[in-house]
């Protein structure tokens, strides 16, 4: 039995992720015009859940999972039975990485990206031990995190720095490659209060970099949105979301950090 089978629950991940696939099709038709019309890429956040549901995401078409705990990303991603089922499986490590992490990171098979970066350290970091887990001359696909909110427990260079820590890694990391931009932003915004604060502050950061660094805004990712809030993500620009909930169902109440 997986470390990761909390008390069982009959969830229906077929049924959630088919359900998703649809609302994101609806919110990219709501999506203003002069925005990018990039396909949001799905990432099914799989934190506490166990192999097996992963497997069943994996076999109703789902290629893209998340995880927030390296040690968790690394036992997920040598599981024999995801492994033997998910020959296709694409990891982002969407939480905060401590630099005794990075090697165990960057050496789980089927690690896609880092939405994480948060400084030129860290950057430097992986630009350096990736050439030892690295096949052939691909690059590391990352993003940069930006503290949206200014919370204090939220991981994040603030907006304004927004554009000196992607230069860092796109003229600094050339063993990395600059995908984009990530938030994670206040929990429970209520929307009647009008457009996301975060995600407008994303969106305005991304054109900022993009004007600052002469880059094009098609090929800058933005990533932000979860299970309460990713259609109004969507219809703000996001080309990539976080969903974990409402495919894999409720998750047990917060627990102390075990790693
Ligand atoms: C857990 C998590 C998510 C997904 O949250 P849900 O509310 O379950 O969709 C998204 N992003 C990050 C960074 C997370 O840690």
């Amino acid at each position: 039995m997986s470390a990761y089978a909390s008390e069982d629950q009959e969830v229906d991940v077929m049924y959630g992720l088919q359900n998703v696939l649809t609302q994101i099709q609806a919110a990219v038709a709501r999506r203003a015009k002069d925005l990018p019309q990039i396909t949001p890429r799905l990432v099914a956040v799989s934190k506490i859940k166990p192999a097996a549901l992963i497997v069943q995401a994996y076999e109703a078409g789902q290629r893209h999972f998340g995880e927030n705990y390296v040690n968790e990303l690394a036992d997920k991603a040598i599981d024999p039975l995801i492994l033997e089922s998910c020959k296709d499986i694409k990891w982002h490590f969407i939480g905060h990485l401590q630099t005794n992490k990075i090697n165990k990171l960057l050496g789980s098979p089927g690690l896609f990206m880092v939405q994480t970066v948060h400084s030129d350290k860290l950057a430097d970091n992986l630009n350096k031990q990736w050439l030892k887990f690295r096949k052939g001359d691909e690059k590391l696909k990352v993003m940069v995190q930006i503290n949206t909110s200014g919370e204090e427990a939220k991981n994040g260079v603030p907006p304004l720095e927004a554009t000196n820590l992607s230069q860092h890694v796109i003229n600094h990391c050339p063993n990395l490659e600059y995908v984009g931009l990530m938030t994670i932003g206040q929990y429970d915004y209520d929307v009647s209060q009008g457009p996301n604060p975060d995600f407008i502050s994303l969106a305005k950061c991304r054109q900022e970099v993009c004007n600052n660094l002469n880059l094009d805004i098609n090929n800058v990712e933005l990533s932000m949105g979860m299970s309460t809030d990713y259609e109004h993500a969507i219809e703000l620009g996001a080309t990539t979301i976080r969903v974990g909930s409402t495919i894999f169902g409720a998750r047990p109440p917060k627990q102390a950090k075990t790693n």
